[in-house]
């Protein structure tokens, strides 16, 4: 058994990430650029958006935070969006969800010029997803694409499950294990009879979101177990699987925490980068 290590992983990327910087700068270059909107005092976002800026200015990346009152009208953020979106000097915007209720999170994220769209959560990023085109890959999805690849996982012809449907997780990682060449299912809370499912799985992504929704009669012998759950048992941050249960089945498995997280951020950092040269 392998432990998939994103941690390590994350931290080889960020490196490569300032030698691209570096670089950059040695040739008397711009750098590249992301601007964050954080609104209202969220205390998990206050913590997400203090690491992508910690890791922006780690790597070389300039990082401009925009922190605005809870109470702004969708109006002024929007037309904060359109100055980020008309200034040639910021690459990647990203903003900061979730959204306070009054504020309406489909048409700020879609106010996002596709080309800066570094979260990749809008419609015109997801078709180009679908299509198999060039574009930003959100995050964790392309986190996970890149952890499989570093370990040598051969995803062509293999039974992929990936537990939970969202449109910043499950959806968008069903497509990309589509475009690898496997053979994909989606589970989410309808699915009649999840085990059944899960116990075909070569491949088994759970990302639903539930501590100990995935235990070790439920997946199969030698199987790459990939966890993207973040929750709280005990005080405790754990993942969706029973890592202790499964550990002894799986080929391959991700920590939680070392897992799938830092791969999301070190991705965030790598799609920066690909806007920058969208700028070109
Ligand atoms: P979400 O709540 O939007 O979606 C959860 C999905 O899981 C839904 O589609 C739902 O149908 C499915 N689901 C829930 N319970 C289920 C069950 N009992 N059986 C089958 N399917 C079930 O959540 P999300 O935004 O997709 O995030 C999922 C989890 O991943 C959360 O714990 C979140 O914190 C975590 N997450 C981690 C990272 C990371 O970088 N590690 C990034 C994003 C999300």
């Amino acid at each position: 058994m392998t432990i998939l290590d994103g941690k390590a992983l994350a931290a080889k990327i960020k490196e490569e990430t300032a030698k691209t910087t570096a670089a950059l700068a040695a040739e008397g270059k711009r750098q590249p650029c992301l601007a964050v909107i954080l609104v209202g005092e969220d205390p998990a976002s206050q913590i997400y958006v203090r690491n992508k800026h910690n890791d922006c200015v780690t790597t070389g990346i300039k990082s401009l935070m925009h922190t605005l009152p809870k109470d702004i009208t969708e109006d002024e953020l929007l037309s904060l969006i359109d100055k980020l979106n008309a200034d040639d000097t910021v690459d990647g915007i990203l903003v900061q969800l979730p959204l306070p209720k009054h504020l309406n999170e489909e048409k700020v994220t879609e106010r996002i010029s596709v080309n800066k769209d570094v979260d990749a959560f809008s419609a015109a990023n997801v078709g180009l997803i679908t299509l198999g085109k060039a574009g930003f890959k959100p995050c964790t999805p392309a986190g996970i694409m890149r952890l499989l690849e570093e370990y040598g996982i051969d995803i062509k012809g293999k039974e992929c499950v990936v537990v939970g449907r969202s449109n910043i997780v499950g959806k968008p990682m069903a497509l990309l294990l589509l475009a690898a060449g496997g053979t994909v299912t989606v589970c989410h809370t309808k699915t009649a009879d999840l085990s059944f499912h899960t116990k075909r799985a070569d491949i088994l992504i759970a990302a639903a979101g539930k501590a100990d929704l995935i235990r070790g009669d439920m997946i199969k012998e030698g199987a790459v177990i990939v966890d993207v759950g973040m929750n709280r048992k005990d005080g405790k941050l754990c993942g969706d699987v029973n890592f202790e249960e499964c550990v002894p089945k799986a080929s391959y498995i991700t920590p939680v925490p070392g897992g799938v997280g830092p791969m999301t951020r070190a991705m965030l950092l790598e799609n920066t980068l690909t806007a920058y040269k969208f700028s070109k």
